[in-house]
């Protein structure tokens, strides 16, 4: 009899890897794809929860279902991130145990969907009232936001998100959010200029351009064809199953309902088209007449555009481009630029002008979502980070981002290891020592990767002549003129500012320290296929994200104590009917009542087998289980 087929009714495959009757690799995956093939896309390793992406609606997020899951036992109900959401927000609220949920997997596995499938279900199931719904929905609204500034369409996915993101929500004692602050991480703002074929930019200028209006282009002297613009590759912008203009609409409700100001969405919009117009200037190179080269901007249409946009003198902005001034021991000497480093400036600048707005519009959203000091404040936060890309050409970038994920799986390793030691430690069970895991798979994976190290030190540097800086603090418009601090003739300190690599290990590093003090929830996501589609199971692309996600090693673990344990009173519900001292009812604590019914001869359960924690019943192996499976079907 093949009880695992069974086990919790009407289950396909088993729901929990941990159930498994032979574990191997092949057996994990095989079961992954039976339950994809049957549309069940959840499966747990114990209280992680592994999703493929569907590549599809499915019915499973509606009210009705949000309502099933709300403060259901995590075996009762079918896997569903709902769940995972759901004992989160519970221990959060009811043990004031601060939460993290950490989403990873590969890009387009599913990470940015799984983080607002986290926070609608929190959303839905946390407190009613019009101040709490007034949070709720900005913090809701800013995913649409961010969204349209750092995603993009990749090869990989349509709505690939270009940065990192780490959301903390915060709740009041009662569990209503109160407000939350986001940190964003290195936006790949080398997209700004530049994207490969079968890409696009960022998804606000194609919104802009499709949805913005002959007023509003107007008045941003931008004409709606994406085949204008050099930064746009010049190529068309329909994207299927994406209406940039009704998402444009998303976009402004959304940042009215932050709190944006009509005048600070104008402001906004005229620097993304300032970043536009950009890479319509066009840059010459010429030699003077001391034979030095030099390079100047034969139209300068766009130049003046740009000037009058953002309130500037048309001449400060081509000198910056032609010249650049090299401060050394209080001398200043001014060289003339030749045509390719006038053109890697104004590249320079459009990639920082964007950049620096993005953080910007990130710290806008946290003033507006920000709670004030307040004691007993409770926090989840939502890690939905890049994923680990395997790409033809490895970039500066892509070190950057897989660098985090090796950080990340130390953590969940680490993290994983410890939990189940604290679980022991809190039901009182002897501890027994695990050596499975390592970071072995995934440091290989990183070496099995090369770079391109083409300008990679550029990159790391992300030099921006101080005369831009200099030229765009000279700026009449206060947003633009924010973001360049550092061209402040006052600020004079010629330091130059840390490294991107610097930078971005240091806040890395930060957020490392704040997932470790808070309780970890674990959302693996995986990804099908390569093309998009919703019923192709791609065992060998699925086979090499198990192994560098280290599920198998996970499961390992799970089992290498015990592999099983529910709590008491769940536990006795399902099979009370086993013995006649617990059936037809049990009056008592349910802690005996387990012990009772699994005492009992007619049910006969070696002892080693069990353990009795404080709340939980722990079992061995899963064959145990399978056993008492087994005879609460014969007496069904
Ligand atoms: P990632 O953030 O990991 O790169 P996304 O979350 O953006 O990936 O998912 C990529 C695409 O896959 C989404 O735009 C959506 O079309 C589809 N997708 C992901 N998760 C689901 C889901 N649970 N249900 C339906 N479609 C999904
Ligand atoms: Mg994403």
């Amino acid at each position: 009899m093949d009880f695992n087929r069974s086990f919790l009714d009407g289950m396909v495959g088993v729901g929990d890897m941990i159930l498994l009757h032979t574990l191997s690799e092949d057996s994990l995956l095989e079961n992954l794809k039976e339950r994809f093939q049957h549309d069940e896309i959840y499966t747990y390793i114990g209280n992680v929860v592994i999703s493929v992406n569907p590549y599809k609606q499915l019915s499973i997020y509606t009210p009705e279902k949000v309502e099933e899951y709300r403060n259901c036992n995590l075996y009762q109900l079918k896997p569903h991130i709902y769940a995972v959401a759901d004992d989160a927000y519970q221990s959060l609220r009811d043990r004031d145990r601060d939460q993290c949920i950490l989403i990873t997997g590969e890009s387009g596995a599913g990470k940015t969907e799984a983080s607002k499938l986290v926070m609608s279900y929190v959303a839905a199931v946390c407190g009613k009232g019009a101040e709490v719904n007034q949070v709720k929905e900005q913090l809701l609204q800013s995913n649409p936001v961010l969204e349209a500034f750092g995603n993009a369409k990749t090869i990989r996915n349509d709505n690939s998100s270009r940065f990192g993101k780490y959301m903390d929500i915060e709740f009041d004692f009662k569990g209503d959010p109160v407000g939350g602050v986001i940190s964003n991480y290195l936006l790949e703002k080398s997209r700004v200029v530049k994207h490969v074929k079968g890409e696009r930019s960022f998804h606000i200028f194609y919104q802009l351009l499709a949805g913005g209006g002959a007023e509003l282009l107007g008045q941003l002297k931008l004409t709606p064809d994406c085949a204008k613009y050099v930064y746009l590759n010049k190529n068309a912008s329909s994207l299927t199953g994406m209406n940039d203009a009704e998402n444009f609409k998303t976009v402004k409700e959304a940042m009215k309902i932050i709190g944006f100001s009509d005048s600070e969405v104008v402001a906004i919009l005229k620097i993304v088209a300032v970043v536009l117009k950009l890479g319509n200037i066009e840059i010459k190179g010429q030699y003077q007449a001391n034979g030095m080269a030099s390079c100047y901007i034969p139209d300068v249409k766009d130049l003046k555009e740009i000037s009058s946009l953002i309130g500037m003198d048309a001449s400060t902005l081509e000198t910056a481009f032609s010249v650049r001034t090299v401060e050394a021991k209080q001398e200043r000497v001014e060289t003339t630029l030749n045509a390719a480093q006038g053109a890697y400036a104004r590249d320079a600048l459009a990639k920082n002008m964007y950049d620096r707005l993005f953080s910007w519009l990130v710290q806008r959203i946290n003033e507006s979502i920000k709670v004030s000091e307040f004691q007993g404040k409770k926090v989840m936060g939502v890690l939905d980070i890049y994923g680990f890309e395997i790409l033809e050409e490895n970039s500066f970038e892509q070190f950057i981002i897989n660098y985090c994920n090796e950080k990340l799986q130390q953590i969940f390793i680490q993290m994983t290891l410890k939990e189940e030691q604290e679980e022991y430690a809190r039901e009182g069970i002897e501890w027994t020592r695990i050596d499975f895991f390592d970071n072995e798979i995934i440091c290989k994976l990183i070496e099995d990767v090369t770079y391109d190290t083409h300008g990679f030190l550029d990159k790391n540097n992300d030099l921006l002549y101080r005369d831009l800086s200099q030229a765009m603090w000279k700026a009449k418009h206060e947003l633009l003129k924010s973001l360049f601090p550092e061209g402040d003739p006052k600020n004079t300190s010629l330091k130059r500012p840390p490294t991107v690599s610097f930078q971005f290990k240091g806040s890395v590093s930060t957020l490392m320290k704040n997932l470790y003090a808070k309780n970890p929830n674990y959302i693996r996501c995986l990804k099908p296929n390569g093309t998009k589609l919703s019923s192709v199971f791609d065992d060998s692309l699925v086979r090499t994200q198990v192994r560098y996600l280290g599920l198998l090693e996970n499961v390992r673990v799970r089992r290498a104590g015990y592999a099983y344990r529910q709590e008491y009173k769940s536990f006795l519900e399902r099979y009370k009917m086993l013995s006649k001292k617990t059936w037809p009812k049990f009056s008592g604590d349910p802690r005996d009542g387990v012990r009772a019914m699994l005492s009992d001869p007619e049910v006969s359960i070696a002892s080693e087998e069990l353990a009795y924690g404080r709340t939980k019943l722990f079992i061995r192996t899963p064959s145990t289980l399978f056993d008492l499976e087994e005879k609460r079907r014969r007496k069904l």
